[in-house]
């Protein structure tokens, strides 16, 4: 393993809900060579017409910094990774700070957040925006066609066979001028999906409702909770039953970590569930159901996911379970190397150890930031609080 520690301590992430709160505060690993075709193969949701897709789990490992400030490392079934965008150069780089990327001095050379840690206000020059993304089958009929370069709008040839480069692209429906142009056809393309915090929010709201099916049984709205316990000492944190607490309470105390009541150990509370037609409940998650989905234009140029309601529990059609695998997102997402991000942002390659950074105060820390040219962003990994010794104390 990567990360040289006993794979029999990385925990696996066992649903949706759990990763979700795990990945508000991991970072990616770092990573050696690769590097890629970020932009081939590449699904963004219609604006007009619901895509028809199935989310491909896969295992990528990730370290979080816990809060004592040590890594742990987890296994999330998408990846994470952190993105730059410069105001001034309009550059856009994947973050090589590590998973330290919230610690100004643990964290590994990145001059995306040397910037952003200039000024890290709204307005300021840099953004920093945490994107997931997923591997996904496209059940749409895809074409063979010759690669345009993303600037020129040229076919791009290969300079060692003199061909043209060849991509699948997305039949674009009624008359489509690749169909019309009798271009190879075939049903169906692994893709993969990056999402933003916003539309990540909506999916993660979507998952809710795709997990009141069983994946066991496949029935629909058959799957309830009725005791979250707590991982510590087992005691049942809030039972169904008899608790006094509202919807809004519990859906709140069972997506962040809480501190048990009976023995103050601080986690997310492990949940109990019944199926009412099968003996062996397993709530369904995003990848064991199709999602109809576009997107729809909301204000200015933001979108918002649109579902259209929850398909049937069901593996995918074994026809496609030979080209349906996980992608090798680590690859496509490797960390930007300091010379490009130098070249990216014309600031010339920090001399020796990477450029002087100002100090940063706790309430840069933690004040809400929204740049501007990215209105999803989140705001940047809360520091832990409280803040470990190393952070402030030397
Ligand atoms: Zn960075
Ligand atoms: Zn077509
Ligand atoms: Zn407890
Ligand atoms: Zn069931």
């Amino acid at each position: 393993m990567a990360f040289g520690k006993d794979p029999s301590l990385i925990r696996r992430v066992g649903s949706f809900r759990e990763s979700v709160h795990v990945s508000q505060s991991v970072r990616p690993q770092r990573s050696g060579g690769g590097g890629g075709a970020r932009f081939t193969d590449r699904f963004q949701p219609s604006t007009i017409e619901p895509d028809r897709i199935r989310f491909i789990p896969g295992e990528y490992p990730y370290d979080r910094v816990n809060e004592s400030g040590v890594l742990e490392p987890y296994m999330l079934e998408y990846f994470r990774f952190t993105e730059h965008f410069d105001g001034k150069t309009q550059g856009s780089t994947i973050c090589s700070a590590g998973p330290y990327a919230g610690y100004p001095d643990k964290r590994d050379p990145c001059i995306g957040c040397d910037l952003f840690w200039e000024n890290p206000r709204k307005g300021g020059r840099m953004s920093r925006r945490d994107m997931y993304s997923f591997t996904i089958f496209n059940y749409a009929v895809f074409h063979h066609m010759e690669q345009l370069d993303r600037k020129t709008g040229q076919v791009r040839i290969s300079d060692r066979t003199k061909q043209p480069f060849m991509e699948w692209t997305q039949c674009k429906g009624r008359r489509c001028d690749m169909c019309a142009a009798g271009k190879e056809s075939k049903k169906g393309h692994i893709q993969h999906y990056e999402l933003g915090h916003g539309h990540f929010s909506q999916l993660s709201e979507y998952a809710e409702e795709v997990g009141k099916s069983c994946r066991n049984c496949r029935g629909r709205n058959v799957i309830e909770a009725i005791a979250y316990l707590c991982e510590g000492c087992k005691n049942a944190v809030i039972d169904m039953d008899d608790t006094t607490l509202n919807n809004a309470d519990i859906k709140k105390m069972t997506h962040e970590a809480v501190v048990c009541p009976f023995c103050k150990y601080k986690g997310l509370l492990e949940e109990i569930i019944t199926c009412q037609s099968c003996g062996d409940p397993k709530r369904a998650d995003i990848f064991d159901v199709d999602i109809p989905f576009k997107r729809v234009q909301g204000e200015g140029n933001q979108t918002t996911l649109f579902f259209v309601g929850v398909e049937p529990v069901c593996p995918i059609d074994p026809i496609y379970a030979e080209v349906a695998k996980p992608l090798d997102l680590a690859r496509l997402y490797v960390p930007t190397s300091i010379e490009t991000q130098a070249e990216k942002f014309r600031t010339g390659v920090p001399v020796g150890q990477p450029a002087q950074r100002q100090p940063v105060t706790a309430s840069q820390v933690t004040q809400p930031y929204s740049p501007p040219q990215a209105p999803q962003h989140p705001p940047p990994a809360p520091a832990p609080t409280p803040a470990p010794r190393s952070m402030f104390g030397r």
